[in-house]
C-alpha cells in the first residue's frame, strides 16, 4: 500500500521512519514544510508541498497532528482529493465525537476512517513498541493491520467509530492520577533525604510502581523535564476527557485537579516541558524543598 504520512511532530517523525523501514512510505507532509524536507532527505522519499496532491497519490494516509481543529484542517484539505477506498488511519488524540463525524463524513465519500490513538510516548513512537486503540469499521481495521503492525506492538480494535478515542481518554485519565502520585511522592521523598536514585531503583520494582515512576521520576530526581509528552497537550486530553465525562453528567475530581495544575505551570512559562514538570508544584509544597529554577 502506497502509505502517505502527515504531521511530522515528536511522535509522528518516528512513526513515519517506521513505516520507511518497512518499505510503505511513500511521501509526507508536514505544516511546517521544512520539517517535511528534512525528513524526506533522510529517508529519500517524497516531501509534499500540498495536502491535495499527497491525497491523490496514496492508498492510506496515516495522520498524528496535535488537536481536533488542526485534524479537521488537514481532512478538509485533502477531502476533495482522496480517492474511494483510500484508508484514512488518524493516531492524533481528539474527541470522539470529531472522529465520529469525519467517519461519516468520509464514509459518505467511499473512504475509510479509523481513529487510532496511541499510548507509549516518544519511546514507543521510536521502538514500534505503541499501543493503539482503534475505532470504525471492522474491515477497515483489518485492512489497517500491515501498517498499523509496523508502528505499533499492541494493536487492539475498541469498537465502532470513536471507540478508539475513548479508550485513549481513559488512558489520559489514568495518566493523570500516576504522574500527580508519582510527582508527590518523589517530593515527599526527597523531603525526606531519601537517596532517590535508590527509591526508583526499589519502588520501581514495587506495588506501586508504574511505567511513569520508572520512566519519569528520574526526570524528578535531576530536576529536569525534556519534551517528551508535553503539558498542553495533556492538558488538551484532559479538556477531551473533561467533555466526554459531562456528556454522561459526570465530573471528574483527578482530571480537574491535574487541569488546574496544568494552567498553573502553562502560566509560569513550562507548558512545553515534559508532564513530569508537574513535580515543580509538589516539591514547592515542602517547605524544606530547594526552589526549583525555570
Ligand atoms: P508535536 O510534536 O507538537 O507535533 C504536532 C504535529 O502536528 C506537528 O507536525 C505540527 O506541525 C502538526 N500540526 C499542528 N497543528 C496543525 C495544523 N493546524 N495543521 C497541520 N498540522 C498541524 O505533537 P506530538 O507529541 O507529536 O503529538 C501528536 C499527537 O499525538 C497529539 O494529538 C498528541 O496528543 C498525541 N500523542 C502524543 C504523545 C507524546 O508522548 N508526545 C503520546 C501519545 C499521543 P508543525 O511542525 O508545523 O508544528
Amino acid at each position: 500500500m502506497q502509505t502517505a504520512f502527515v504531521g511530522l511532530g515528536a511522535m509522528g517523525s518516528h512513526m513515519a521512519r517506521n513505516l520507511h523501514r518497512a518499505g510503505l512510505l511513500a511521501g509526507v507532509w508536514n505544516r511546517t514544510g521544512a520539517k517535511a524536507r528534512a525528513l524526506a532527505d533522510e529517508l529519500r522519499c517524497r516531501a509534499y508541498d500540498s495536502l491535495a496532491e499527497l491525497a491523490q497519490i496514496c492508498d492510506a494516509v496515516v495522520i498524528c497532528v496535535s488537536a481536533d481543529d488542526d485534524l479537521r484542517a488537514v481532512i478538509d484539505a485533502m477531502a476533495p482529493t482522496l480517492r474511494r477506498g483510500t484508508l484514512v488511519i488518524d493516531c492524533s488524540t481528539v474527541g470522539a465525537a470529531t472522529a465520529r463525524d469525519l467517519h461519516a463524513r468520509l464514509g459518505a465519500a467511499g473512504v475509510d476512517f479509523l481513529d487510532c490513538p496511541v499510548s507509549g510516548g516518544v519511546e514507543g513512537a521510536r521502538t514500534a513498541a505503541l499501543a493503539i486503540m482503534v475505532g470504525g469499521d471492522e474491515s477497515a481495521f483489518g485492512r489497517a493491520q500491515p501498517i498499523l503492525q509496523k508502528m505499533g506492538r499492541t494493536i487492539a480494535y475498541m469498537g465502532p467509530s470513536g471507540a478508539g478515542q475513548a479508550a485513549k481518554a481513559t488512558n489520559q485519565i489514568m495518566c493523570a492520577g500516576i504522574i500527580q502520585a508519582v510527582a508527590e511522592a518523589m517530593a515527599f521523598a526527597k523531603a525526606e533525604g531519601l537517596p532517590l536514585d535508590r527509591v526508583i531503583d526499589t519502588l520501581g520494582k514495587g506495588a506501586g510502581s508504574s511505567w511513569y515512576f520508572v520512566n519519569r521520576a528520574p526526570f524528578m530526581a535531576d530536576n529536569k523535564f525534556p519534551a517528551g509528552f508535553r503539558v498542553r497537550l495533556h492538558a488538551k486530553d484532559l479538556r477531551i476527557c473533561r467533555d466526554m465525562a459531562a456528556r454522561h453528567g459526570a465530573r471528574l475530581p483527578v482530571v480537574e485537579s491535574t487541569l488546574q495544575e496544568y494552567a498553573l505551570l502553562i502560566d509560569q512559562g513550562f507548558g512545553d516541558e515534559d508532564i513530569s514538570s508537574i513535580f515543580r508544584l509538589k516539591s514547592g509544597l515542602f517547605p524544606q524543598n530547594p526552589p526549583m529554577g525555570g
